[in-house]
């Protein structure tokens, strides 16, 4: 695991997805920068997701607030006085930990031998095999998932009534050791609030504190009224925004899964009260339809249905992706009733209301929230597409099989040689596709070697340009996952790779 980690993270420098930020002056911790192929794909996830939430759907709209709000926002919201996180400190190595992730990461390890157990099983008993009777009769593994219950319930009652002192002592009765120093001398657990501070105005005695927001939401929240009024829009109906949010995160040891500065893609959906927990179906199987759609594999999928639920909501589930680290949050979906809207009501004196013409009343809207992080499916995406591959050959290939609608690059063009008017065939037929697709020229190496770059960079196609090309107009098209090369027309390129990365 911590191989294809490590190779993860050298595979998306080497092919310049991602960089650690100012890596010069050796970096900023959980601040990365997405490099010439990272931004192309970063943006191709964005427009995936806002194709499927605001163009697909007639009533919701897309919405791009500032990252800098009136500070009252955040008092309403609840993130000045509960948007913490709980530490550790680590006497001997003083180390410091965040107490919750320590005791996930124990669980996460329980969860690791189980699968060990399903997967000796599975190749014991081959196609017979059926995992559903085994995991609900086999004795080992329900006394892991009995353990692992038993851990997370406990967390969860510690976290949310704020009984610290239990998350310490649930450390100490389950031995977990300081992950760099083997110490297990923990001391006493402590509230830290997340938000980044910084002011507004020049002069020290006239400045204002604010926040970087540490989500999005809120800046949906505040513009419910002005979007439901000049959109005109009628319950229900969702707002969606994709921005950047930033939280001061203590243990940030996993790449672009905990950074400081992120993006998130939310879409609050508002409803009327009383009909929230329908929509909340409504979204949790459209959302886990939309990750389907994308391929990267069922099994990379769990949900997890929250029992530990943060003060505003009323139901919620986490879609967790099985990362090189194991099963981590990617998305949440949450009920949040009418806690926010009410907040704000309160905290500005202005009413965030809807007139409902059926009901014929006003009500303040209930709020189905889908959250995810972008930097957090990016990763998702990248690490399942990399793929070490054995050929018929005996040699292997190394391949970003990423979804092809999501590819930074859709086509490489080749000329077999750098002359006889190979290359200007090649840079005309890319002059006649970059108008509909991101595609570049590559000349470079032997075609093989050319076609192992891009295999690497999770190129979809490479169309290569022969001597024949002169005669016929026809060209070498190859598929990157097949590695199959078939003749086609240049007149026909623009259609097949079309037909690829159809939405
Ligand atoms: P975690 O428990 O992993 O810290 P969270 O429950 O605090 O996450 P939310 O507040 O629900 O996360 O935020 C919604 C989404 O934003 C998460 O599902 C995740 O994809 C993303 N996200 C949250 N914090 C970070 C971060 N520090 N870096 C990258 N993405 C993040």
């Amino acid at each position: 695991q911590q191989d294809t980690f490590k190779q993860v993270i050298s595979h998306a420098k080497e092919y310049g997805y991602i960089f650690s930020s100012s890596e010069i002056y050796d970096g900023l911790s959980a601040v990365y920068d997405y490099g010439q192929n990272g931004v192309e794909l970063k943006k191709n996830i964005k427009d995936y997701w806002w194709k499927s939430m605001v163009q697909m759907n007639q009533n919701i709209v897309g919405l791009d607030a500032a990252i800098l709000m009136h500070p009252k926002t955040w008092e309403a919201s609840g993130h000045v006085n509960a948007f913490n996180d709980p530490l550790i400190d680590n006497k001997d190595s003083k180390k410091r930990y965040r107490a919750d992730v320590l005791v996930e990461d124990y669980v996460e390890k329980i969860n690791q031998k189980a699968q060990k157990e399903i997967n000796k099983a599975k190749k014991r008993f081959g196609e017979t095999f059926n995992e559903e009777e085994f995991v609900t009769t086999n004795p080992r593994v329900i006394r892991y998932q009995e353990e692992q219950k038993t851990i997370m319930e406990r967390l969860a009652k510690s976290l949310t009534e704020e009984n610290l002192a239990d998350v310490k002592a649930l450390i100490e009765e389950l031995g977990i050791a300081c992950p760099e120093s083997g110490s297990k001398n923990w001391t006493d657990v402590k509230q830290f609030n997340l938000m980044f501070g910084t002011k507004l105005g020049a002069s020290a005695d006239s400045a204002t504190d604010l926040y970087l927001r540490p989500e999005t939401a809120q800046g949906i929240f505040v513009n419910f009224a002005n979007v439901q009024k000049t959109g005109r829009m009628k319950i229900p109906f969702g707002i969606a925004q994709i921005g950047k949010a930033f939280r001061n995160e203590i243990v940030a040891r996993q790449f672009i899964f905990r950074q400081r500065e992120f993006e998130q893609m939310e879409m609050q959906f508002f409803v009327r009260p009383g009909e929230e927990l329908k929509w909340f179906e409504h979204w949790k199987e459209t959302r886990q339809n939309w990750h389907a759609s994308l391929g990267l594999g069922e099994e990379n999928y769990r949900f997890h249905d929250h029992e530990k639920m943060a003060h505003y909501a009323n139901a919620a589930t986490d879609i967790e992706f099985n990362f090189p680290f194991g099963f981590k949050e990617l998305e949440g979906i949450h009920s949040r009733t009418d806690f926010d809207l009410k907040a704000h009501e309160e905290h500005s004196g202005k009413k965030l209301q809807f007139f409902d013409p059926e009901l014929n009343k006003n009500y303040v809207p209930y709020v189905i929230e889908t959250s995810i992080g972008l930097d957090r499916m990016f990763l998702a995406i990248f690490s399942s597409a990399l793929k070490e591959e054995e050929l018929e050959d005996g040699s292997t290939r190394t391949v970003l099989k990423l979804p092809s609608i999501l590819a930074p690059v859709k086509a490489a063009v080749f000329p077999l040689v750098k002359k006889d008017g190979l290359p200007e065939i090649a840079q005309e037929i890319i002059e006649e596709l970059q108008w509909d697709f991101n595609v570049i020229y590559d000349e470079k190496d032997a075609v093989g070697r050319r076609y192992r770059r891009q295999d690497a960079n999770g190129t979809p196609f490479c169309i290569t340009v022969d001597h024949d090309t002169k005669e016929d107009n026809q060209v070498t098209i190859r598929h990157r996952d097949t590695m199959e090369q078939k003749r086609v027309p240049i007149s026909e390129l623009k259609s097949i790779i079309a037909q690829e990365i159809d939405f």
